[in-house]
């Protein structure tokens, strides 16, 4: 396994960290957790929304005082050098890490050195795609002016280690974790989607959540190709108890419904008909199935299936689920066609 470590590429048995480095005694570090998807039939890796992602580790670096060694170009250039080296083709998960690197005792951001690591790994399903049972943590949600969640901060994931434990160890699946005021912030590792009166709700920036790529690829796709109104608003807890619909995103957990919180079914107890429909989409467009959504993906391989995919993006329909299935919901929201014709705002590459 070939893994980068400061500038080169390294075998990952030459690649070692001192027991005395600050990001591991403080967590004085940050990170991103990216995915790549296999597409079989096209013989292509495809990574997912890779220069959003660096560009949201840039901005963790900005707060933890850590200089980011280069820029996103050459960020989203190694990553697909350190896949090819590794020869990856099937889903694999990329781990990106910048951290305070001296080998040293005392508390602090300032005047260290800074070191930056990526490997990636082989990976499936983070956690189950098929109906999570959720307890509310009676651990809180790190504050903007504790540990700020917006950044990707490593030691910032003790919060959400407690939440994780506690869940697991009281049955659940997975914790549900509220804000000090008691709003409904995000799970452990995943942003949070409520259907609840015909309309998708999440929680705002200001609510203490990491602002998720996937959150902002599921707001995206339920404006355009479900034609539904979309909220960001705060929520009260026993929301979570009323609404029709619950499911959690992330790079990680994809798009995973929830089935019940603190054992009081969600809905109809089972996976409902919006959060089945954007699993589908989210597994099509990952994979290379959407051309239209061809600026989300980076190609590993090339082999001019990246230009294939681009040539069809200039032709392709949108089969929105506004047209199919759901035009009570885009009344509602009043999104026309022109909403739904938009392409994906950012590059992938
Ligand atoms: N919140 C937290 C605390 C997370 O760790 C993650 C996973 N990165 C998310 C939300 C979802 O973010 P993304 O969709 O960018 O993976």
């Amino acid at each position: 396994m070939s893994v980068f470590l400061n500038g080169k590429f390294l075998r990952a048995d030459e690649a070692h960290v001192g027991v005395m480095t600050h990001g591991l005694s403080y967590g004085t570090g940050c990170f991103e957790g990216i995915r790549a998807y296999w597409n079989a039939d096209q013989e292509e890796l495809y990574v997912f929304r890779l220069r959003e992602h660096f560009e949201r580790m840039e901005r963790s670096c900005r707060i933890m005082n850590i200089r980011f060694p280069m820029t996103t170009d050459e960020a989203v250039e190694t990553t697909l050098e350190l896949i090819r080296r590794n020869n990856l083709r099937e889903n694999c998960y990329i781990r990106p890490f910048a951290y305070k690197a001296d080998e040293i005792i005392g508390v602090r951001l300032h005047d260290l050195e800074d070191h930056f690591t990526m490997y990636a790994l082989p990976m499936g399903d983070y956690i189950a795609t098929t109906g999570l049972r959720c307890g509310v943590s009676s651990w809180r949600r790190v504050d903007d002016n504790m540990i700020p969640a917006r950044a990707k901060i490593s030691g910032a994931y003790v919060n959400s280690a407690f939440a994780k434990t506690e869940a697991q160890q009281n049955g659940f699946d997975e914790a549900i974790m509220l804000t000090a005021e008691g709003h409904v912030s995000e799970g452990s590792a995943e942003n949070i989607f409520l259907y609840i009166n015909g309309e998708l709700v999440t929680p705002p920036p200001s609510e203490n959540i990491l602002l998720g790529i996937t959150r902002d690829s599921v707001m995206e796709l339920a404006r355009r190709e479900l034609g539904l109104t979309v909220r960001e608003r705060v929520i009260d807890r026993t929301e979570l108890y009323c609404a029709d619909e619950i499911f959690l995103t992330g790079t990680g957990a994809q798009i995973a419904p929830v089935i019940s919180v603190d054992h009081r079914p969600v809905g109809k107890g089972e996976i409902g008909p919006v959060a089945g429909e954007v699993q589908q989409l989210y597994a099509a467009i990952t994979r290379g199935k959407r051309a239209e959504y061809a600026p989300w993906l980076s190609p590993v391989y090339g082999k001019g299936i990246a230009a294939q995919v681009s040539g069809k993006a200039k032709t392709a329909q949108h089969n929105g689920y506004a047209n199919s299935h759901a035009n009570g919901h885009a009344a509602q929201n009043g999104a026309g066609t022109s909403k739904r014709e938009r392409t994906p705002a950012k590059s992938g590459r």
